[in-house]
């Protein structure tokens, strides 16, 4: 069972996504979460909001390791239509706040670690 109060704490740039699994072996730390359902997103193209949902799909991230373990998240993204006509984005992927960025494999604390 996952505790909320205590991956807060230890992991603070989770508050964005809903957790949903940890496991822990002896080497790598697998984090399983996703994207909230329900919330509108804007376009990045044309700043109109959208939670008409199109699909979900896995992204592997990795984060900063704890204790010296390597932190990997399997975090489930939604996918949105743009809901503006005259947009040419159809689709794009709601992104979790300071935690993923676009075509990044590492999660926003990560490569600030890796930049120092
Ligand atoms: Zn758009």
């Amino acid at each position: 069972m996952v505790c909320d109060v205590e991956l807060e704490v230890l992991l603070p740039h989770l508050a964005a996504v809903q957790v949903e699994g940890l496991e822990a072996g002896t080497g790598l730390i697998r984090i399983t979460a996703r994207t909230r359902d329900g919330i509108a997103v804007a376009c990045p193209d044309c700043g109109r909001s959208s939670d008409w949902e199109h699909s979900r799909y896995v992204r592997h991230v990795t984060d900063e390791a704890v204790g010296g373990r390597p932190v990997v998240i399997d975090l489930s993204v939604r996918r949105l239509y743009c809901e503006n006509p005259d947009c040419p984005k159809t689709t794009f992927a709601k992104q979790a706040d300071g935690l993923t960025a676009r075509y990044q494999r590492r999660t926003r604390p990560c490569r600030g670690w890796l930049s120092r």
